[in-house]
């Protein structure tokens, strides 16, 4: 499956905000945003406002690069929340919000959500007592997402969960650090999503 491989710090800096894609730096004072604090490339100062149409576009490219997806796998997800019942720009994020990868990294078991989605792909995590090698499986309510047996990877877990713990878990799943654990106790609302977006201008970039 195709990924990004480029230089990571460089994308927060771009959309002005905290990504989170190089795991625990990112909570440290290493962090490139808190040190560079503009964006990246020669003479950005000397770049002006932004239009509507550039204001849309890095609202969606802000989305595509927290969760670490690219531009048609986005776009299925949005053409899915088109056609889901209540307003597109929530069941986007919403969806988002409930892959796999993004769970296993907001309940701090992976540093970054391309650690999570390894630790998937490679077939380490289990949703239901099944084994589930897809990073984008959505999951749903009461799912119990637990891990394989092998010690290497507890331990790895173990120590992440800990690197981590300073990092606000989110209310509408449970974790359960000892069993390594995780239950999916409500659905996502818009207020629970992770990343800060505007979805109504994504959408409305979408739409055209
Ligand atoms: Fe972004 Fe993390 Fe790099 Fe900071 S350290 S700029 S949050 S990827």
């Amino acid at each position: 499956m195709a990924r990004y491989t480029g230089p990571k710090c460089k994308l927060c800096r771009r959309e002005g905000m905290k990504l989170f894609l190089k795991g625990t730096r990112c909570d440290t004072a290493r962090c490139a945003l808190s040190r560079r604090d503009y964006p990246p490339g020669a003479h950005s100062w000397r770049r002006g406002k932004f239009s509507e149409f550039g204001i849309q576009l890095r609202e969606k490219q802000k989305v595509k690069r927290a969760y670490g997806i690219f531009e048609k796998q986005f776009r299925n997800y949005f053409r899915k929340a088109e056609r889901t019942r209540g307003n597109t720009g929530e069941n986007l994020l919403t969806a988002l919000e409930r892959r796999l990868d993004n769970v296993v990294f907001l309940a701090g078991m992976a540093p970054s959500r391309a650690a999570a989605r390894q630790l998937v792909n490679h077939g380490h995590v289990r949703v239901n007592d099944h084994r589930v090698d897809v990073a984008s499986y959505g999951l749903k309510l009461h799912d119990k997402i637990t891990l394989s047996e092998r010690e290497k990877i507890r331990k790895t877990v173990s120590e992440s969960l800990e690197a981590t713990k300073g990092r606000e878990r989110p209310a509408w799943i449970e974790i359960e650090p000892d069993k390594l654990e995780i239950n999916v106790a409500t659905l996502p609302t818009r207020d629970d999503v992770s990343v800060s977006v505007r979805e109504q201008l994504i959408v409305e970039f979408c739409s055209k």
